[in-house]
C-alpha cells in the first residue's frame, strides 16, 4: 500500500469541556425525555484516531438536543488513545494498550487482564447494555465511501436500511482478533431469540478519519437516528444535517476474513476498498509469501488494512446478497 497519508483537513477539538458530561461516567452526557420511548447512544471514539466522530459529537452537543421521547446519551469512549492524537503521527493514537473495539465478550470483559481500554470498556459496559439503540461511529484508514457494518443480525440490517445512507451496508461477524462493540451481548443475539430485547446496533464507518465529509455523515447519521427512533422530529434533520448520497443501497456479507499469519503481509495494488475482484482466484495479496486468492467471481474486497500484523485483520471478503 502507498505511504501516502490523506490531508487532517479537521482540527482536533479540546474536549476538556466536554469531560465533565452529565452523568457519573466522564465523556458521557446523557438526557432524559420523562417519555417513554428507546435509549439510543451514540458512541465515537473507539478508537482514538479517529477525529470526525469526535467533531460530529461535539457538534451534536452544541446542539443541545431536548429528546422527544425516551433517552439520549452521547459516548466519547476511548479518551485515553484520543488525547495522544498527535497530527505529526495521526495513525499511532488509535488505541493505547490495544484495540477497545476487540475486547467485547464476557470472557475479556470478565477476565483477570488489565490495560487502559479494558478499564473503560468496564467502566461503559453497564451504559451499553442499557441501550435501545448504539450508533458507533467510526472512520477509516483510507478515503473510500462510508461503510455500514450491521453485524449478522436482521434488525441490525433493517436499521442501516432505514437511515438510507451509507450506500454500502455490509453483513459481517466481526474479527478473529476479538469483539466489537456491536456484536456485544444482547446487541448480537439472534433475531428469534428473547435474550436481544430487541436491541440493536450498527457501526459507520463514516469515511477518512481526518475528513471534513466524514465528520459530516456522522453528524447526519447521527441525526438520522435520533429522527428514526422518534427521538427527535425529522425537521430537525432537515434543518442541520447537510445532505448525503441518495444512491441505492446495496447489501453485501462478509464471508471470509483474510487474518495475517504473518508480519509480512502485502496487497498487490493500492486497494481502498470495496473493488470488485471479477475473477475467482485472482491474486490480491501475498502473507509471507504465500498469494493470497480471491475466492469467487466479483469479490468485493472489504476494508484493507493499510498495515497489518500477525493475527490483525488484512481484509474482509464479500459478495452481494439480495435485500
Ligand atoms: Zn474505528
Amino acid at each position: 500500500m502507498a505511504d501516502t497519508q490523506p490531508p487532517i483537513e479537521l482540527v482536533a477539538p479540546d474536549i476538556r469541556a466536554l469531560c465533565s458530561g452529565n452523568t457519573d461516567i466522564e465523556y458521557v452526557t446523557s438526557v432524559e425525555s420523562g417519555v417513554p420511548g428507546p435509549h439510543v447512544v451514540i458512541n465515537a471514539l473507539c478508537h482514538g484516531n479517529e477525529l470526525c466522530v469526535v467533531v460530529a459529537v461535539e457538534r451534536l452537543l452544541r446542539l443541545d438536543i431536548r429528546p422527544l421521547r425516551g433517552r439520549l446519551t452521547l459516548c466519547l469512549a476511548n479518551v485515553a488513545a484520543f488525547r495522544r492524537f498527535n497530527p505529526a503521527r495521526p495513525h499511532a493514537s488509535r488505541y493505547v494498550v490495544e484495540d477497545f473495539n476487540r475486547v467485547w465478550s464476557r470472557e475479556v470483559l470478565e477476565g483477570r487482564r488489565d490495560s487502559v481500554e479494558l478499564r473503560r470498556a468496564r467502566e461503559l459496559r453497564p451504559l451499553y447494555q442499557q441501550a435501545d439503540v448504539l450508533l458507533d461511529l467510526h472512520s477509516m484508514v483510507n478515503p473510500g465511501e462510508p461503510l455500514a457494518l450491521c453485524g449478522r443480525t436482521l434488525r441490525g440490517r433493517a436499521l442501516a436500511l432505514a437511515l438510507g445512507y451509507p450506500r454500502w451496508v455490509i453483513v459481517d461477524a466481526g474479527h478473529a482478533s476479538g469483539r466489537r462493540l456491536i456484536d456485544f451481548d444482547a446487541f448480537a443475539c439472534p433475531d428469534d431469540e428473547a435474550g436481544s430485547g430487541g436491541k440493536v446496533a450498527l457501526l459507520v464507518e463514516c469515511g477518512q478519519h481526518w475528513a471534513t465529509k466524514a465528520a459530516e455523515t456522522a453528524f447526519a447519521l447521527s441525526l438520522r437516528t435520533l429522527a428514526h427512533t422518534g427521538l427527535i422530529s425529522p425537521s430537525l434533520v432537515h434543518a442541520h444535517a447537510p445532505a448525503l448520497g441518495s444512491a441505492p443501497q446495496r447489501v453485501v456479507e462478509v464471508t471470509e476474513v483474510v487474518t495475517a499469519t504473518s508480519d509480512d503481509f502485502s496487497f498487490v495494488a493500492d486497494f481502498v476498498g470495496m473493488e470488485a475482484v471479477p475473477r475467482a482466484g485472482t491474486v490480491i495479496g501475498y502473507d509471507h509469501g504465500q498469494p493470497v486468492r480471491t475466492p469467487y467471481d466479483d469479490c468485493i474486497l472489504i476494508m484493507p488494512s493499510r498495515k497489518t500484523l500477525r493475527g490483525q485483520t488484512a481484509v474482509r471478503l464479500a459478495r452481494p446478497i439480495a435485500v
